[in-house]
């Protein structure tokens, strides 16, 4: 039997500016972007799979094509009758991008409104991934249950990551989003957040600050990823520093942060070395904001170089 490699959370439809105001459809979200890159870089002997809640439209059965033939895992997603999934535009003005979101009634937010469904899911994968935007997108109860779940597969050995990536614009207030994305973290064996989030949001003044903070609160790993400076790990406690690759010419940095997670999981499941898969990641994710879009195909992440 494979072994799996699962991911929660919200994949919506992304429309972008493909010229002369027509749009491009696509779908990503940062759980999913993570889980295509896991996929991407992961061997055969390991199953992706996508826990979410989608609707029964057309559009809904489109994502699910889509994940299904990116070779991510399907079976698992929980289908509502008359719901949509969630959408969003990026809008490009002088050069800048800019993001307006339709997602307050997607189906996603009931991923977690099953709790029969979700136990099953956690209980057949060996690694879960969550962020704090999949805490952020469900009613607070349903936040609840997902915490449970995913404390009782740590308490089972299981390996829980957790990205904070922090979304103010998703919580209610400044008070539930802290106290959420902390038992967040409580409830991970590793934390992949990103610097600048941290310090702005929870007010750390170093990398250093961020490691105390998520280790304090019980996370056994963290991973700190801060941009084109490079990342810190501090595993079971011992801290190591790998630097980002040089990229000559950003292009867009969607999803650099999910890439990294992505491309880090992947190699440390198979070879469990987290600052030789640290060093793997940047390359990944170098390759990543050198291209267009959250979701890099294979053909050019230059796998097979390193
Ligand atoms: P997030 O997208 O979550 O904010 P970061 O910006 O920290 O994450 O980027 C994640 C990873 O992507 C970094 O650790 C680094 O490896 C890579 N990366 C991001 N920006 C650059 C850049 N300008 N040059 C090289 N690598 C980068």
């Amino acid at each position: 039997m494979s072994r799996r490699f699962l991911s929660i959370g919200e994949c919506m439809v992304e429309l972008s500016q493909a010229g002369d105001g027509l749009l491009r459809k696509g779908f990503a979200g940062d759980t999913f972007n993570t889980a295509w890159y896991v996929r991407a870089c992961l061997g055969p002997d390991w199953s992706v799979d996508y826990f979410t809640a989608l609707g029964d439209d057309a559009m809904s059965d489109e994502m699910v094509a889509f994940i299904d033939k990116a070779g991510i895992g399907t079976s698992l997603i929980r289908r509502i009758r008359g719901r949509t999934p969630g959408l969003y535009m990026i809008n490009l003005k002088d050069g800048e991008r800019s993001f307006s979101y339709w997602r307050d009634s997607a189906a996603a937010r009931s991923l977690a409104a099953d709790p029969d469904r979700l136990r099953e899911a956690v209980e057949s994968a060996e690694v879960v991934y969550f962020s704090g935007i999949t805490l952020a997108i469900l009613p607070h109860e349903d936040a609840e249950t997902l915490l449970a779940e995913v404390r009782r597969a740590k308490a089972a050995g299981k390996l829980v990551v957790f990205d904070p990536n922090i979304r103010p614009r998703l919580w209610s207030s400044y008070d539930i989003m802290h106290t959420t994305i902390s038992e967040g973290a409580r409830s991970s064996m590793l934390v992949m957040p990103s610097f600048d989030d941290e310090a702005a949001h929870f007010g750390d003044d170093s990398i250093e600050a961020t490691i105390h903070r998520y280790r304090a609160l019980g996370a056994v790993h963290i991973v700190v990823k801060n941009g084109a400076e490079g990342v810190t790990l501090n595993f079971a406690g011992e801290q190591t520093f790998v630097p980002a690759e040089k990229v000559e010419k950003v292009v867009d940095t969607t999803s650099a942060g999910d890439s990294f997670n992505g491309a880090f999981l992947a190699r440390y499941l198979e070879a469990g070395d987290a600052p030789a898969a640290a060093r793997f990641a940047a390359k990944v994710a170098a390759r990543v904001v050198s291209e267009h879009g959250a979701l890099v195909v294979r053909e050019k992440l230059g796998l097979d170089g390193g």
